[in-house]
């Protein structure tokens, strides 16, 4: 495959590469737009020109340096073995392909996409659009041999964009909605994504029917039909084998597949927790459950909120304490889908351990929700500090509350002398908290303690 044409070098070796906002060109979507999308469809062989890119409103090099514009990229595939269960996985790769080009940089998927343009490439000549479509073709088709056709267009006019926008949406509904009729108790395999392992090596999304991707963007009927074309590509089958413990969502296989392709460092995880050995976050989640230690219960925030939430951090700094791969008891990213399962956050309480969310995610959720918690549950609109969460969960009398009255009771932990608390194999203990800190990992550790004394983080309350 040759990139002679193009201006700039195109290569995995430029995945992960960041665009700051002083070095870019260009912004296509991202926050400051409010509609954004990339969007794959499975077309007919005769509804397809190979190979064309269609550019619909301005150009690069119609673009202001330094300006923001609307983005929408829709890619039309056709092939004997394309079907519409393969959309979400095609759609996935232009996360991938993106970032092999030389000064670009693409984050997150569907409708919340965030592209930059560097300076330094646009200065080299990738000043069209059209040289972005050319990569994308080559590498689809590269990649990808069931893709026997490919069309690719951009859009950058702000009214192609919202005459679109609507349809495309309920696209993404339809192909979410699928995956719920079906349980994890079901299958006897789910699948395993290691896409975003250029961001965060040690992260693996484990795709069940009620556990959705973390970035939104790949159902278990995805994943099974890329493993299917794909079996060696990066969405793979993870027989569950046996159950260790379904409530909190443990399978001897998925332990397997993350001690493998985490090189050893999660070995074991309980899907439907945020807090015990919680499935891994890269950096690409639709959102974050975040601990809010205060009221003993979990905050949700989405990528799109802007500003801060009810504990005084904004997404991008709790996002920061959730990526990378790691098992963070506390920050925990989600996508929007898993928060409409039945298994959501299971082991930790469900929707009863949920505290607080943005107005917009309650919308699209709000069905979904139990009925007699729905109300009890405030978001930006009623409550923005601890003080008045705690007074509101009070009045409305909210499930987690009850969990204050049996902290009260059970904090104070004396072992005897020569107790000790044993610790198998691995702890990690983090200091800091929100916003960094460090991590310290003991290995075959064992300690010796007169005393355990447990404290609340919030001001002035202590128990020991
Ligand atoms: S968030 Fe998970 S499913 Fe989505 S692309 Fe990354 S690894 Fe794959």
């Amino acid at each position: 495959m040759s990139f002679e044409d193009i201006p700039v070098d195109i290569g995995v070796v430029y995945e992960g590469e960041r665009v700051r906002g002083k070095d870019m060109f260009v912004e296509l979507g991202g926050p400051k737009m409010e509609k954004k999308f990339e969007v794959a469809l499975a077309r007919e062989m005769n509804e397809i020109e190979d190979e064309k890119v269609t550019i619909i409103g301005p150009d690069l090099k119609d673009m202001e340096p330094g300006s923001y514009s609307p983005f929408g990229i829709f890619i039309e595939v056709a092939g004997k073995e394309i079907e519409p269960d393969l959309e979400g996985v095609i759609e996935r790769r232009v996360h991938e392909y993106v970032n092999f080009v030389e000064g670009m940089m693409h984050l997150n998927q569907r409708y919340d996409i965030w592209i930059r343009l560097s300076k330094k490439s646009f200065e080299k000549g990738f000043n069209s659009l059209e040289y972005l479509g050319k990569v994308l073709i080559r590498l689809f088709k590269s990649e990808m041999n069931i893709i026997e056709k490919i069309q690719v267009t951009f859009i950058t006019d702000p009214e192609e964009i919202d005459s679109r926008y609507d349809d495309i949406l309920s696209r993404y509904n339809e192909r979410d909605a699928r995956a719920r009729g079906l349980s994890d108790a079901e299958v006897d395999t789910f699948y395993g994504c290691s896409l975003c392992q250029s961001f965060a090596p040690t992260h693996v999304c484990t795709i069940t029917p009620q556990r959705y991707a973390n970035c939104g963007a790949i159902s278990w009927f995805d994943g099974r039909a890329a493993a299917r074309v794909d079996p060696k590509g990066p969405l793979y089958a993870i027989p569950k084998g046996e159950t260790i413990d379904e409530y909190r969502g443990e399978f001897s296989g998925v332990n397997q597949a993350y001690t493998e392709k985490s090189l050893g460092k999660v070995n074991s995880v309980a899907l439907y927790s945020a807090f015990e050995r919680p499935h891994t976050s890269c950096g690409c989640f639709e959102a974050i459950a975040f601990v809010i230690p205060e009221v003993d219960g979990l905050g949700v925030v989405h990528r799109d909120f802007k500003g801060d939430t009810v504990n005084g951090l904004p997404f991008s700094s709790m996002a920061d304490s959730t990526a990378g791969g790691r098992q963070i008891p506390g920050f925990h990213g989600l996508s929007i889908e898993y928060m409409r399962s039945p298994k959501f956050l299971q082991v930790d309480g469900g929707w009863d351990r949920i505290v607080w969310l943005p107005e917009s995610i309650k919308e699209r959720v709000y069905e979904f929700m139990p009925e007699e918690i729905r109300d009890n549950i405030p978001t930006e609109t009623e409550v923005m500090s601890i003080d008045d969460l705690k007074t509101y969960l009070k009045q409305k009398d909210h499930p987690v509350v009850q969990r204050w009255v049996e902290l009260e009771d059970e904090t104070d932990i004396t072992p005897t002398e020569g107790d000790y608390v044993p610790v198998p194999g691995e702890m990690t203990a983090m200091i800091g908290g929100v916003g960094g800190g460090i991590e310290i990992i003991f290995k075959n550790a064992k300690i010796y303690a007169e005393k355990v004394i447990i404290r609340r983080m919030g001001k002035g309350e202590k128990k020991k």
